[in-house]
């Protein structure tokens, strides 16, 4: 089968550029290069990740022992293929901007009363029961009330924060709500919540089983489109917005000439 497993990531490098997903998940072209906001936001999860692992086994650890969690995965995985795309920037900017995420993340959620159960939690659901129709995902944050009600949760570190109605209208935390349900029995609620760190304000929204159904149509329509393309040997055109600043696949890019200046 063309494509075993489809990810809301893979389907939106789709809809923003079709070149793009070409190189990335059909010529599997894997760069090491990747971008300093891309960078910054791995950082950010995992610390709060470090802190919500303690939180579960009891212990709510000090701001500073987080920071100190930051600072040590920034410089232990920092390389020489982040790209900084704004000159007037510096990769020290950023490792302070999560500082700054984590700190205000932790001010506004101290003393962490959530009923986390799983941080990080990786799913491989089918839509509607049908094996052609394999998502996968892993979940930043899932709460349990214990009596039904759940919880998804998603930490942003970009400079957008979505509007509650493009909130209810996105698809990614939709897609890990029916990965849920298709874990767990007797769901009586499932909230969808979205943390915009940089803003530090979270937005909040429900689906209805009618948008639900939606979400899985709509689904499923891109990856036949998808799966179209590639079996009849289709194009894959490239967009150039002002992605193309980001993306890592300008020497193979047609309508892209050199490597891309931004990543050196
Ligand atoms: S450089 Fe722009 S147009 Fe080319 S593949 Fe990347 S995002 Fe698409």
């Amino acid at each position: 089968m063309i494509f075993e497993r489809f990810s809301h990531s893979g389907i939106q490098s789709y809809k923003k550029c079709q070149a793009q997903f070409k190189f990335r998940y059909i010529d599997k072209i894997y760069k090491k290069d990747e971008g300093v906001e891309a960078f910054l936001g791995k950082r950010v999860h995992e610390s709060i990740e470090y802190l919500y692992n303690q939180v579960i086994s009891g212990v709510v650890p000090l701001v500073d022992e987080i920071l100190k969690v930051h600072r040590s995965l920034w410089k232990e995985k920092w390389h020489d293929r982040v790209a900084i795309v704004y000159q007037n920037k510096t990769a020290r900017d950023y490792f302070y901007l999560g500082e700054e995420c984590i700190a205000r993340f932790y001010r506004q959620n101290h003393p962490f009363k959530e009923k986390v159960i799983a941080n990080e939690h990786e799913m491989v659901f089918l839509l509607d029961n049908d094996e052609n129709y394999r998502i996968k995902g892993i979940v930043d944050r899932i709460d349990h009330d214990g009596d039904g009600n759940w919880e998804i949760h998603d930490y942003k570190t970009g400079k957008r924060a979505l509007s509650q109605k493009a909130a209810d209208k996105d698809h990614q935390l939709a897609l890990y709500q029916i990965g849920l349900m298709s874990e767990i029995d007797n769901i009586k609620s499932v909230k969808l919540v979205w943390h915009f760190i940089q803003h530090g304000i979270k937005v909040e929204s429900t689906r209805t089983s009618e948008d639900i159904k939606k979400v899985i149509a709509e689904t499923k329509s891109s990856i036949d489109d998808i799966r179209e393309k590639v079996k009849n040997g289709g194009e894959f055109p490239p967009k150039t917005t002002m992605l193309c600043n980001w993306c890592y696949y300008w020497e193979e890019c047609p309508a892209q000439h050199g490597t891309n200046p931004n990543i050196i």
